[in-house]
């Protein structure tokens, strides 16, 4: 066979140095261009033919003058079949036209070209074929012959395609998720997201959201999350609330985490095997459910205050009823001595009924102490102050609404909080802003305004409440905390003792609370309370 694919280029070509160089090795032993220091020819063409490549050379018209073992492999043509046909016999005729040009035009120009051509097997079938055809010249560099080169490559071809198939449809799967994914690298760098995610990194206006919820991860688990991670443990359920800034309004995120370890493919690992931690982070927008609960929390809230609320306006009412009698009982009591002490007998009547009445009194009195309805123990536990201002404010939204009340709610972040009762402190800051909220509505004041903010230093929390009324009077600051003062009319439920309740649940806090002396635009109250407390676990 080597014989005949020789006498074929001798007798079809005018190749004589090709011939020359490859003859001693068809020929057999003894055909040598005379440099001894040379390789031997035999060893360079057997390298050709049996090259783990199907080789080919042609004509300047690609008419076939040679080919080796591994091109009858490839193409299932032996060289008796091929030799003297043209390449194009290899053409499943599926290839563009322009391929070709650019093919021959790269040739034509003396360069090397470099493509895939779809071919067609002797047998039939399809296969692609990664080709290098590079031109070959003689001394005066004009092209003599071509050289092809090619490998099937369609197996590797197909997986290729498998694998970005396979990369489109998890990614068409992550893109239509609701639920925005990220995958980030070990050095916190985003490698992969999906169309939800990338929405995200407009709409909080956090930088890289990735970025911005792993730091709130580490920071929420501390040495835990150090932990899951060399363990590769997932996590779910870590809830976030994500302040809005200007229109942009608070969403609560709940994020999930899995580590997968990927194998490194670059040439450094090929020997070595090294891998690489990633991280699939997703966050889901939890801010509907948020807020339906939130809204039935604030419904359940609203039952609860008002049923407090009637408790008390009955406590204040008979209180109130109690402190009416009392005074008229002090003037009797007062005359009944001024008449004892008279020893006039003439009066010993008048004496005696007096007697009755306050008799008639103290049983009227007694019998509305007995009559003041009982005020529930609460328990006392860590309380979010931030919270509970946020959750009265929000049972006072319709009032707040209806009047165009302008609110500033300067919560400080990361407060700490504090050992106290839930339902009191509510109870406090409930009657505080319903008092702003009054003030405000009352007064002609062009500003409608109330501001509240909290603090905290090593010791102490702080709650402002502001409004823009009218302010109390400098002389009337201390009295409005005694009972029954009001610098309201008298009725209703304006009985006057809100402030003395309030004081009442800030001393059982340990707290303390003012007005604001400095404060002249209004009226402002300023409430703080201990970080830590000794304290029984009930408040009554
Ligand atoms: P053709 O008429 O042969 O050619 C189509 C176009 O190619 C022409 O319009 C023209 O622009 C250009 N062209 C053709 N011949 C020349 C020329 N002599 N000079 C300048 N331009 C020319 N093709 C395959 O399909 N599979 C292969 O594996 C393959 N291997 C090849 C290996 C070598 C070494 C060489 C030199 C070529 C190879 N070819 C291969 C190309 C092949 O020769 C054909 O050009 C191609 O198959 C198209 O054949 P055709 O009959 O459809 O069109």
């Amino acid at each position: 066979m080597k014989k005949k694919s020789l006498q074929y280029l001798r007798m079809h070509t005018n190749m004589d140095s090709v011939i020359d160089e490859l003859a001693p090795n068809f020929l057999g032993e003894g055909y040598s261009s005379g440099n001894n220091e040379r390789m031997p020819y035999s060893l360079f063409v057997e390298a050709v033919e049996q090259a783990p490549m199907a080789i080919s050379i042609t004509d300047k018209k690609a008419n076939i003058l040679y080919v080796n073992e591994e091109f009858s492999k490839v193409t299932g043509y032996l060289s008796t079949d091929i030799l003297g046909e043209n390449e194009s016999t290899l053409s499943d005729k599926s290839t563009p036209r322009h391929v070709y040009y650019d093919l021959w035009h790269t040739i034509s120009s003396k360069k090397v070209w470099r493509g895939t051509l779809c071919n067609r097997h002797k047998f039939g079938n399809r296969y692609l074929a990664d080709l290098t055809i590079a031109p070959m010249l003689n001394e005066q560099g004009t092209i003599t012959h071509f050289i092809g080169m090619h490998r099937d490559i369609t197996q590797s071809y197909e997986s290729e395609k498998k694998l970005i198939n396979q990369k489109l449809l998890i990614e068409s799967v992550i893109n239509s998720s609701p639920i925005a994914m990220v995958v980030i690298d070990d050095q916190d760098k985003v490698i992969l997201d999906n169309h939800m995610y990338k929405a995200l990194v407009s709409d909080l206006d956090k930088g890289e959201p990735a970025s911005y919820f792993l730091q709130l991860l580490r920071n929420e688990m501390g040495n835990l999350w150090r932990h899951i991670q060399s363990n590769e443990q997932g996590f779910t359920n870590r809830e976030f609330k994500i302040d809005g800034k200007g229109n942009r309004r608070t969403r609560w995120f709940s994020c999930a985490g899995n580590w997968f370890v990927e194998n490194e493919v670059n040439a450094d690992a090929f020997f070595e095997q090294t891998s690489k931690q990633y991280l699939i982070l997703t966050l889901t927008d939890i801010t509907r459910q948020h807020r339906q609960m939130e809204a039935l929390h604030i419904q359940t809230l609203k039952t609860l205050m008002s049923e407090d609320e009637r408790v008390r306006s009955i406590r204040e009412t008979l209180l109130g009823a109690m402190h009416q009698i009392q005074m008229p009982m002090n003037q009797i009591r007062a005359a009944e001595q001024i008449l004892r002490h008279k020893h006039d007998e003439q009066h010993g009547g008048l004496l005696q009924s007096l007697q009755q009445i306050q008799e008639s009194g103290e049983v009227a009195i007694a019998t509305m102490q007995k009559c003041i309805p009982e005020i529930l123990q609460t328990a006392v536990i860590p309380v979010n102050i931030n919270q509970l201002l946020h959750e009265v404010l929000l049972l006072s939204d319709q009032r707040i609404l209806s009047i165009g009340i302008d609110v500033h709610w300067q919560p400080l972040s990361q407060l700490p909080t504090m050992l106290g009762s839930e339902n009191r402190l509510r109870i406090l800051f409930k009657q505080l802003i319903d008092n702003a909220i009054d003030a405000i509505s009352e007064s002609e004041c062009t500003e409608q305004r109330i501001k509240i903010t909290t603090d905290a230093d090593a010791d102490l929390i702080y709650v402002c409440i502001e409004d823009s009324g009218p302010g109390i009077p400098f002389e009337k600051r201390t009295k409005v905390f005694e009972p029954f003062y009001t610098t309201r009319p008298m009725g209703g439920n304006q009985a006057g003792m809100g402030l003395v309740m309030a004081k009442e649940i800030v001393n059982q806090h340990q707290g303390f609370i003012d007005i604001d002396p400095g404060y002249e635009q209004g009226c402002r109250f300023k409430i703080s309370f201990p970080l830590l407390r000794h304290e029984s676990r009930r408040l009554t």
